[in-house]
């Protein structure tokens, strides 16, 4: 016979399991249901959206800024899968006079800074999807997102329940028949975390700056949410329109990963309505006749919305 207690215990522990395997999912109807446990995945400042260069505003903003990005990351560094998506992390200021990583400029908020909060991924089990936004219609193979806070709130926890709070960079990647160097030290480490909740310490030297684009003066910007739960409408979206090439060999590597049930891949979200929201594109302009004009912009009269 079962004592009460013992039941208890059995009810306990098959509950907590069922609460910590999975919160979310990414089926069609898995994601129908995100808004009736997060308010939030129902507003009308959603992420991702369909990026059109000929819909954009395009302006000479001013650049993006980005400090520290040509360092090697600080040890202790890891990679994990957590059954959603693999997420490089990194220890903060753990060295003595050395900051994290941080960006400013763009439509950021004049004065602030964004500091690095973390890295992860967005693929397809099949070459024709896997990014979250779409550029002209197209969907890359993958998507990176760099995601940093805003300096002006001490906590994540802040920064999510404003508008301003975080700046997130997103990569698109494109296939190619050569491995890309500067992926290694992730690629070849997925099958050690090959199962939901694996982690791995990564020994090797990484820069941010590796993992970008070629071209980083061209890219669109608008006001969204986090991608996932809670949908948090406080990203700035800074969005390079070059990708980042990829090899089949090493795109291969992320669908080798499991979720807990199934093959962890097709982990992006479905386009989001746009509504009133300004998508703003930089674009330097070329002729040599308006190179004088192309820094005047006055970023702080423009505005997120169409009136
Ligand atoms: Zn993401």
């Amino acid at each position: 016979m079962i004592k009460k207690e013992n039941y208890f215990l059995i009810f306990s522990l098959l509950f907590v399991r069922t609460v910590s395997v999975s919160s979310f999912g990414y089926s069609k109807r898995q994601q129908h249901m995100w808004s009736q446990e997060f308010k939030k995945c129902d507003g009308n400042l959603q992420s991702p959206i369909a990026l059109s260069t000929k819909k954009s505003v395009r302006l000479p903003l001013p650049a993006l800024e980005m400090n520290g990005y040509h360092d090697f990351l600080f040890q202790p560094l890891s990679l994990k899968n957590n059954g959603h998506s693999v997420s490089l992390n990194f220890e903060k200021n753990k060295i003595k006079n050395k900051r994290s990583p941080f960006i400013f400029g763009g439509l950021l908020n004049i004065n602030q800074e964004y500091e690095l909060e973390g890295l992860h991924f967005h693929w397809g089990r099949k070459n024709d999807r896997g990014s979250e936004h779409s550029l002209n219609g197209v969907r890359y193979p993958m998507e990176m997102h760099i995601i940093h806070r805003n300096m002006a709130y001490p906590k994540m926890e802040n920064a999510m329940v404003n508008v301003d709070g975080l700046a997130v960079l997103g990569i698109f990647f494109q296939l190619q028949d050569n491995d890309n160097e500067n992926l290694k030290p992730l690629s070849q480490n997925l099958p050690s975390i090959r199962w939901i909740d694996n982690q791995i310490s990564l020994n090797t030297s990484i820069t941010l700056s590796s993992l970008l684009p070629n071209d980083i003066d061209t890219f669109y910007t608008y006001r969204g949410s986090l991608t996932t739960p809670p949908c948090s409408e406080a990203v700035t979206w800074i969005i390079f329109s070059t990708p980042v090439p990829i090899s089949f060999r090493q795109m291969n590597q992320f669908r080798i990963l499991s979720n807990g049930e199934d093959i962890l891949a097709d982990n992006y979200r479905k386009l989001q309505k746009l509504g009133k929201r300004k998508v703003y594109l930089r674009k330097l302009i070329q002729n040599y006749s308006s190179y004088y004009n192309q820094f005047d912009v006055n970023v702080t009269s423009l505005d997120w919305y169409w009136q």
